[in-house]
């Protein structure tokens, strides 16, 4: 088998509350494969979001490692974790923050145009990522002149636009209806199963969860594969 995409191996992370100290990772273990889905499950407060921060190296784990490849990553530098960030992790987020002023295409060249892509590249893979997701029609409007599931599905391009090799996402869908969320969902996994990205999808629905190649949640500060 290839080695994982991203691995996240005896982390821990605990906050300072008042006097107090809270433990909310405790030595999680968790390794995705490319092309794998993996829905994160699990109530709130147990720690699900310090999870995706620490897999998107937006924070650093008081212990253990984040590999992204086989690359340690819990020692770098500032700088090199950002460049990193920027290079190899997507987001989608449960709103999905397009920038109104912009048009669909526009929202997902940004990213590409920021990693030094031209302007007409970048264009073209975004014209491409938004057919792909169905929004070929719809790429010269302005978020605010797409629906819910539109919008989404732009974020989902705008994530994946400089093929990242990890897409985090904390409930993408959860701002959706039930059928909008569907369709949003079937593109997601279609886009990870084809693009040999690695995912993990914090969500509450068990429905989409169900149709993920895995399911984990967080008992204790640590990982536990569901089924
Ligand atoms: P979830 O996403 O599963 O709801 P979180 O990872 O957001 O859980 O939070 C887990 C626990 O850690 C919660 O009790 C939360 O209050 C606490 N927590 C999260 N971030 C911080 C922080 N920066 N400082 C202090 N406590 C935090």
């Amino acid at each position: 088998m290839s080695d994982p995409a991203i691995f996240l191996h005896q982390v821990e992370r605990r906050y300072r509350q008042g006097d107090n100290e809270l433990q909310i990772l405790r030595g999680a273990d968790l390794a995705i494969w490319p092309g794998q889905s993996v829905a994160l499950i699990a109530p709130s407060g147990a720690g699900k979001s310090t999870l995706l921060h620490l897999a998107g190296l937006l924070e650093k784990p008081d212990a253990g490692e984040v590999y992204l490849g086989n690359e340690p990553t819990a020692h770098m530098e500032d700088d090199a974790r950002t460049a990193l960030r920027r290079l190899d992790i997507g987001f989608v987020y449960q709103f999905h923050h397009l920038l109104p002023e912009f048009t669909a295409a526009e929202n997902v060249m940004l990213p590409q145009m920021i990693r030094g892509l031209s302007k007409k590249q970048a264009m073209e893979r975004s014209v491409q990522l938004l057919q792909y997701l169905g929004l070929g029609p719809r790429a010269q409007h302005r978020p605010g002149e797409l629906s819910g599931g539109e919008q989404q599905r732009v974020a989902i391009a705008r994530a994946v636009a400089n093929s990242p090799r990890v897409l985090l996402a904390d409930e993408p869908t959860g701002n959706l209806d039930p059928r909008t969320a569907d369709h949003v969902f079937g593109a997601l996994t279609e886009l990870v199963r084809l693009s040999g990205l690695a995912a993990l999808i914090a969500t509450h629905n068990l429905d989409l969860a169900r149709r993920m190649d895995r399911r984990v949640t967080l008992r204790e500060g640590r990982i536990i594969e569901l089924e």
